[in-house]
């Protein structure tokens, strides 16, 4: 079971928090590899169906899109 928490998604609701799912090991190697990130744990993505956004836990304006083949 992957670990789950409950921030705001800029993309779905700014300002209601909904479940985040920490990232999968395919999503943190996309991540290091297509910006700047190099500390991964903290990441978090959103668990709507459908939303590819991901946020650092302590900065929502951080926020990134995945592409659809690996969200
Ligand atoms: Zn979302």
């Amino acid at each position: 079971m992957p670990k789950s928490i409950n921030l705001p998604c800029k993309t779905c609701r700014p300002h209601r928090s909904r479940p985040h799912t920490s990232l999968t090991a395919e999503q943190k190697d996309w991540l290091r590899k297509n910006t700047d990130v190099k500390y991964t744990d903290d990441w978090w993505k959103c668990a709507e169906t459908g939303c590819l956004t991901a946020r650092p836990y302590a900065s929502e304006g951080k926020s990134v899109q995945f592409p659809p083949d690996i969200a």
